[in-house]
Parts: structure tokens; sequence; C-alpha cells
């Protein structure tokens, strides 16, 4: 029994060296991959539900590492957040997203909104509203052309995270909450918040055609933003029985592999084609 206790506990420490290894192996990797810029962007679409049109578009970051291939969103963006290079990386993102948006728009495509994701970090960084207006000079990208996703995690530090986005909001760029529903906001103070949109959160829209209490929550939310105001995105529809209960309920723009993937910037391109035509 001793002797397996030990065995157990060396395995044990053998998992976390492990494990702190790959950590470090992987910040190292990371901060290599911002300095020679091993990123790309993914573009998903987001439409209009009435009028089954193309309204915006989703910058999803990607890391497709020379050894370690194709590396996920949810496992780097934690620990780039953890390590602080969530603003190099962050910094990047905003910067080609408004680039590539003004590209589009300069080549005569229906001018879209980019939504680009905003971590608590960036949010807390002094020099963000600088930066943000910084880069929409630097790209000639108009404000209301960028939309911030952010998530509900920002408002642990309510006071400044107002202040932020309603910074942001003078200059003129929009704000969305992301993974709604999820969060801390509670549903009495979020008419107090400078935001435009709230995103419903894919948890909610997964069950939504066969959970009533997930179809309740997404009916609140719409009533909410009615009352309010303020615009409302499901996330995560990934079939017609979804979109049909999302319909019925009044919800207007929806997001999904139902309507498209993320795509590379030339097949979104392609996308912005075939949808002019449409
Ligand atoms: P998110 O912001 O909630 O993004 C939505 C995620 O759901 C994306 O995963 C997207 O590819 C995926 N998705 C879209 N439609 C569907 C669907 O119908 N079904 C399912 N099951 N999934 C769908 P992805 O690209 O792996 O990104 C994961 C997370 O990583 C994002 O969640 C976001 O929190 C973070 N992230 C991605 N890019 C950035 C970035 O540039 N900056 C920051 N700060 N975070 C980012
Ligand atoms: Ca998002
Ligand atoms: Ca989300
Ligand atoms: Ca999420």
């Amino acid at each position: 029994v001793k002797e397996r206790g030990r065995n157990g506990y060396a395995f044990f420490e053998a998992k976390m060296e492990e494990k702190s290894l790959e950590r470090i192996l992987l910040e190292n990797e990371l901060r290599k991959a911002i300095q020679l810029e091993q990123f790309h962007i993914d573009y998903q679409p987001k439409i209009d539900l009435s009028k089954n049109k193309l309204i915006g578009m989703e910058a999803l970051v990607r890391w497709n590492h020379p050894e370690l291939g194709k590396i996920s969103p949810n496992k780097f963006i934690p620990l780039a957040e953890e390590t602080g290079l969530i603003l190099p990386l962050g910094e990047w993102v905003l910067r080609r997203g408004c680039e590539q948006n003004k590209e589009w728009q300069d080549k005569g495509y229906t001018p879209l909104k980019i939504s680009i994701n905003l971590s608590a970090r960036q949010i807390s960084y002094p020099d963000i509203v600088r930066k943000i207006e910084e880069i929409l000079i630097e790209t000639k990208l108009e404000p209301e052309w960028l939309e911030l996703e952010v998530t509900e995690s920002i408002f642990v530090n309510i006071e400044n995270a107002i202040t932020v986005l309603q910074q942001l909001r003078d200059l003129g760029v929009h704000i969305s909450i992301d993974d709604f529903g999820t969060g801390y906001s509670s549903f009495s103070y979020i008419k107090h918040l400078p935001v435009d949109t709230l995103k419903i959160d894919a948890s909610f829209i997964r069950d939504i055609h066969q959970n009533k209490e997930s179809q309740a929550i997404v009916q609140a939310v719409l009533t909410l933003s009615q009352t309010l105001g303020i615009n409302v995105i499901a996330e995560g529809v990934e079939n017609q029985r979804q979109l049909d209960v999302l319909r019925e309920d009044g919800c207007s723009q929806g997001q999904g592999f139902l309507f498209s993937k993320p795509l590379s910037s030339q097949d979104f391109e392609e996308y912005l084609k075939e949808s002019v035509r449409a």
C-alpha cells in the first residue's frame, strides 16, 4: 500500500511538471508567434434573420504553428490572457481586422460591421481607448464599422468597465456583450450599461428547441432588449429547428454553422461576392 501510495504521488508530481512544462513551452511559442505574426483571422458571417441577409462578421483569431499544427483559441487565448500576451496579440487582431474590413469596403462590397473580441485584460489596459482610436485612424476604417465584443467578466470592475465602454462609444464604436446570460450582468443593471447589442450565449441556443427553460431565458432577453432598445443576436445556431424557434420569438439576428462556419479571408470574400448577387 505504501509503495503504491508513493508511486501515486510520484505520478501526480510528474503530471504537474509535465503540465507546467507544456505551459512554459506554449508560452514561449506564443511569444515567438506574436513576433513572427504566425496568426491569421477567420471571419464568420452574421445574418439578419428576417431578410436572410449578411450584416457583418466576427473576427476569430487562428494560430497555425509550424510544428504543433492548429492550436485552438480556447487553449491559447486563456494563456495569452494570463501572461499578458493578449495585449500585443489583441492589438494585432484589431489592426488586421480593421485593415481587412476597410480593404473590402474599398473594393466596393457593401460596408459591413466587423466584430472583434476584446478580453477583460485589454479593457483594463489604461491606453486601450487611445490605441483603438489610433488603429481606426491608421486603417481609415470609420468607427461605425467596428464592433467590440466583451464578456460580462469585465463588469467585475464595473466602474472602469463603464468608463471605458462609454469612451469607446463616444468614438463611434459599437459594443456587444458576448456570451450573454452566463456571467455577472443582472437584468436589473443592464440598462445602465453603454451597450448596443446582447449576444445570447450558444448554451441557450443549443437546446432552445427542446428545452423550455432555455427558451424562456432567450425570450426574457428578447423582451428586455426590446424594452431597452438594444439589439440581440443569437450565437451557435446550428439547425433549422433552432432557427424556427428564434424567428418565432422575434430574434432578429443570428450567427452559427447553419449559416456558415468561420471562413478564411479568401473564402469570406467569395461569400461577399455571392451575397451581393443574392
Ligand atoms: P466566442 O467569442 O464565443 O466565439 C464563438 C466560438 O464559437 C468560435 O470558436 C466559433 O468558431 C464557434 N462557433 C461559431 N458558430 C458555431 C456553431 O454553430 N456551433 C458551435 N459549436 N460553435 C460555433 P473559436 O473560433 O474556437 O473561438 C473560441 C473563443 O476564443 C471565442 O469564443 C473567444 O472567446 C476566443 N477568441 C477567438 N478569437 C479571439 C480574439 O481575437 N481575441 C480574443 N480576446 N478572444 C478570441
Ligand atoms: Ca465573440
Ligand atoms: Ca460568444
Ligand atoms: Ca464563448
